[in-house]
């Protein structure tokens, strides 16, 4: 092969180089099949090569690709901006356009700072979360990351915002179990409040299903009512990072639904172009906007290409065909029984510690002892290893952090696009079966 120029995640290997995707599959230039179980990182929601998505984007791009959000409009950015508001629970109907989740996160703390100094309030911003977190690579969303892999290079040009104990009922920091637990990790967040002064707190920001850093962590019943409940009670916003579970992974538009709360301000991402696009957005609802409306009438942020009507008229192609298909409405009964099925693996597999998740965001917790919850030791680069042997077998799944710190343990995501049919979740079982036995004879 010649010498690539390109920087991938890792310079001395060598990565199969992908021809087309259809349906749920995608297929390399050797030929080679892959069952892609993880819609990439949680983002093929409607799976690959969807026509009409491609015929979307097509028609746009005969009419203008580009134009500047300081200068103009385009149908395409005010049709999904109105879809996004008819599709949002409660009054969250506005939305502010960028190219990835991390912009997105960025652009929710943004506006909740904003929102506080509109009102004259200038000391409230920080921003409050979890350990056990991803919200984004960018410096502002790293800060907002509890995610010690990934901050541990840039600790120093990060800002100091503190975190709290992720609901992590495996491995509960409180060794309780909910709902006897009184939601002890969702209460920390009033000490942390009062340690810190809710005069200096923006915004609490978390994940509905926890992904990247903890692998497919869904809280127990009343935690976001909790959490939720506090952030009103302390003039603190919440900001949901929707990033991998909005528009329907889960089984809903926003998860924050299967907990019965309405976050402040929602940041989107992956799904919402379905990889056919980057484009994200942060939406914010009635209550956030009324003082930047009555203030400056400007949201302060913006990149050159917020609001791309090419980015645009694809998500709403996206957001048209999940509805017309009638998709999200299917997802929690594939995600249960897919959940079942994995669970059946651990009697089979000792090596499987957790199976959690919600809907079609699912996660496998790999332990060295079912029985302590011992995780492998982390020269075993066991994640790396059965995704590996997955992706030999034509199998994609996603590698996940987990352990306390979300980095001193082992997980896996099964996420397959939501589109994926009965006989093709058989397959994966299958696929999935079959790298757990290699991986098992590898390790014993
Ligand atoms: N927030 C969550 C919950 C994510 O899972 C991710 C990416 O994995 C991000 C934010 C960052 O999104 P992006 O990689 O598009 O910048």
């Amino acid at each position: 092969m010649e010498k690539s120029f390109l920087i991938k995640p890792m310079l001395d290997e060598i990565y199969p180089v992908i021809d087309y995707g259809k349906g749920v599959y995608l297929y390399d230039m050797e030929g080679k099949k892959y069952l892609d179980a993880a819609s990439g990182a949680v983002t093929a929601n409607i799976g690959h090569g969807v026509l009409e998505i491609i015929e979307a984007m097509e028609e746009q791009a005969k009419k203008v690709s580009f134009v500047y959000r300081s200068q103009f409009t385009s149908e395409a950015a005010e049709k999904l901006a109105k879809k996004i508001a008819d599709w949002m629970p409660g009054d969250l109907n506005w939305s502010f356009f960028v190219n990835s989740g991390s912009e997105a996160t960025e652009t929710a703390m943004k506006m909740a700072i904003q929102y506080w100094q509109e009102q004259g309030i200038l000391t409230k911003t920080k921003v409050l979360s979890r350990w056990v977190s991803y919200h984004g690579i960018t410096l502002g969303a790293l800060s907002m990351s509890g995610h010690t892999g990934r901050r541990a290079r840039f600790v120093p040009l990060l800002e100091d915002f503190p975190v709290i104990n992720p609901p992590y009922c495996y491995r509960c920091p409180y060794n309780l179990e909910a709902p006897a637990c009184g939601y002890a990790c969702a209460n920390e967040l009033e000490m942390a409040i009062k340690r810190i002064g809710a005069d200096q707190i923006a915004a609490f920001i978390a994940e509905p299903v926890i992904g990247a850093a903890g692998g497919a962590i869904a809280p127990p019943k009343d935690y976001f009512k909790t959490i939720k409940k506090i952030c009103e009670d302390n003039n603190i916003l919440f900001i949901a990072d929707e990033v991998m579970t909005g528009f329907g992974r889960t089984g809903t538009v926003l998860a924050c639904e299967q907990w019965d709360v309405i976050p402040d301000i929602v940041a989107f991402g992956k799904g919402m172009g379905a990889g056919y696009a980057p484009i994200a957005a942060a939406v914010a609802s009635e209550k956030v906007m009324a003082p930047i409306l009555a203030g400056t009438k400007s949201v302060m942020s913006g990149h050159t290409l917020s609001a791309n009507p090419q980015s645009c008229a694809v998500s709403l192609a996206v957001l048209e065909y999940l509805e017309k298909n009638v998709i999200i409405k299917e997802v929690e009964s594939k995600g249960i029984f897919l959940k079942n099925q994995l669970e059946k693996l651990k009697e089979q597999f000792s090596f499987i510690g957790d199976v959690r998740g919600k809907g079609l965001l699912l996660g496998i917790e790999f332990v060295e002892d079912q029985e302590t919850k011992t995780p492998f030791p982390r020269k075993a680069f066991i994640t790396q290893k059965v995704v590996r042997i997955a992706m030999e077998k034509g199998l994609l799944v996603y590698p996940a952090g987990a352990g306390i710190d979300g980095v001193n343990g082992d997980a896996i995501i099964i996420s397959p696009p939501l589109t994926i049919t009965e006989k093709e979740i058989e397959n994966l079982l299958l696929l999935v079966k079959e790298t757990l036995a290699a991986f098992s004879n590898q390790i014993n």
